[in-house]
């Protein structure tokens, strides 16, 4: 008699936001562990990319970007008018 258990388990991952993870997931297992690795769906990675790319944007808005702009434009003008 055999002391291994061979288990065949079909498992489904889905991602927090609903989509289903089959392409992003494969499995890793070794011979002594059991594992599966999931990536990040495109839709998560595509929205944390938006909202990094919004925080980069109002950063840059909020520390200088358009007054840098603005003092440059200030700058010309009153060049211009010597
Ligand atoms: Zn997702």
């Amino acid at each position: 008699m055999s002391p291994e258990i061979d288990v065949k388990v079909d498992v489904e991952i889905w991602c927090g936001c609903g989509e289903w993870l089959c392409n992003q997931s494969r499995d890793a297992s070794s011979r002594s562990q059991h594992r599966i690795e999931v990536e990040p769906c495109e839709k998560c990675l595509d929205r944390a990319r938006e909202a990094e790319y919004q925080k980069g944007y109002d950063k840059g808005h909020n520390e200088g970007y358009c007054e840098g702009e603005r003092d440059g434009v200030d700058i010309g003008r009153s060049g211009s008018d010597q």
